[in-house]
């Protein structure tokens, strides 16, 4: 037995599933970390991988930037918890806004989950309406509203997809399939009186990688305007990330409220939720729309989003991860192509993912089709060649600036073993 196993039989005696978030969970037992650097997992087992997974995507810098240490470690010697404000918050706030210009106000929380759940309580509060669109497949957290998939008719009932969460509350919670504005179309016309927001990854990357197709974003915008509803963009992954300004300067469409996560506090906890002021003008203290949050804009990771994002200005390293998800992605394909493998690649920027599929993958129906237990069969192989790429068909493979030429070559020559016994 390894140091891994053995930790993580102590750890099933201590959290449900031996983890502390399911995605976690790798069959048959996760490694242990001992220590991060640059592109690189290093396992209590004394193994090395090259992550493409990067703490599930806030790494854009990869592991244990120096640069962002540096500032944590002077920012530690300040204190780490003040209950009372602070300028760096201030600061990040302002480099935000110079990116999405949708984002008048904000208010700074601590996690994706948070963000989202406080933005659906704003459009709500604002409209006053009760009702919101999410899409199948579109993560947006771990909190009641969203935790929904859409029953056997997508147009009809909605159910929850989490013992514990109640039905009462689903119902208002409509599940539309991605890249379908038609459905949207129907169940903004059917729901017209009570329609609060449309809540989107824009990109959506919790169900491997699927783009928006053509128009997708703009028409969700123009359903939203036509029904009075707010239109929610969950950039938590795709904000700092394909561009500075996320997917809205990347499709050039604003979103009514935006919600930021991951990149923007550098690896440390952060989740942010803003739009125009007449919309966050309802938050409390202003308003009557509530959030509090004890570590809300906590300065360890306000310092490390400033430093994370100032890098990312002064350097090439959102063009550099860009162009090592492109390298890794095309060379995909030219082993599906010369292998004859049942497979199709997605990437934009620096996120990309394969499907064990024969057809274009554009909605969770695709995805979901897709040979998964190959995909796990994959995930294992390129682990045991020291590559770590996202751990379910449902994640998004990243890249970082830290991805060297020598990691390129390295994961190369693992994709060229392991894909040929993928047929
Ligand atoms: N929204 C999106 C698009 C996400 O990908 C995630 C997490 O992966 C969340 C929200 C939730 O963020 P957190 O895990 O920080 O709560």
């Amino acid at each position: 037995m390894n140091r891994s196993d053995k930790f993580f039989n102590d750890a099933l005696k201590l959290f449900p599933g031996g983890v502390n978030s399911p995605a976690r969970a790798i069959k048959p037992y996760p490694f242990y970390v001992r220590e991060a650097r640059g592109s690189k997992l290093y396992s209590v087992d004394d193994t090395e991988y090259i992550d493409y997974s990067l703490g599930f995507g806030p790494l854009i810098l990869g592991h244990g930037d120096q640069r962002v240490m540096k500032t944590v470690v002077e920012q530690l010697k300040k204190g780490w918890l003040y209950g009372a404000p602070y300028e760096a918050e201030i600061r990040l706030a302002k480099k935000i806004r110079r990116y999405f210009p949708a984002i008048e106000t904000m208010r700074f929380v601590n996690s994706g989950t948070e963000a989202t759940m406080n933005a659906i309580r704003v459009a709500r509060g604002y409209t006053g309406k009760r009702k919101i669109i999410k899409f199948e497949g579109n993560y947006h957290g771990s909190h009641d509203n969203v935790l929904v998939k859409a029953g056997s008719s997508a147009l009809t009932f909605s159910i929850p997809t989490s013992e514990g969460v109640l039905e009462e509350i689903v119902k208002y919670t409509l599940v539309a399939p991605y890249n379908n504005l038609e459905v949207v179309e129907k169940i903004s016309s059917d729901n017209a009186d009570d329609l609060a927001a449309i809540i989107v990854e824009p990109i959506a990357a919790n169900m491997g990688l699927v783009p928006p197709e053509k128009d997708f974003l703009k028409g969700l915008r123009e359903i939203a305007d036509k029904y009075d509803a707010l239109l929610i963009f969950d950039e938590v992954i795709t904000g700092f990330r394909v561009a500075m300004g996320g997917a809205q300067e990347y499709y050039g469409i604003e979103a009514d409220l935006t919600t930021l996560g991951k990149v923007i506090g550098g690896g440390f906890p952060i989740g942010l939720y803003g739009g125009r002021r007449e919309f966050m003008e309802e938050v409390t203290p202003l308003g009557k729309v509530h959030n509090a949050g004890t570590f809300n804009a906590h300065p360890i990771s306000m310092v490390a989003g400033l430093k994370t994002i100032d890098i990312l200005e002064k350097t090439q390293a959102l063009e550099k991860a860009s162009e090592t998800a492109l390298k890794v992605s095309e060379y995909m394909k030219e082993l599906i192509e010369e292998y004859g493998v049942k497979a199709v690649v997605n990437r934009i920027e620096s996120m990309f993912q394969i499907f064990f599929s024969k057809k274009r993958v554009e909605n969770f129906k695709d995805v979901n089709s897709s040979d998964k237990k190959l995909y796990l069969k994959y995930h294992r192989m390129m682990m045991d060649k020291g590559v770590y790429m996202a751990p379910s068909q449902f994640e998004t493979c990243f890249t970082s600036s830290a991805h060297s030429d020598d990691d390129l070559k390295k994961t190369f020559k693992a994709l060229e073993d392991v894909l040929k016994g993928c047929r």
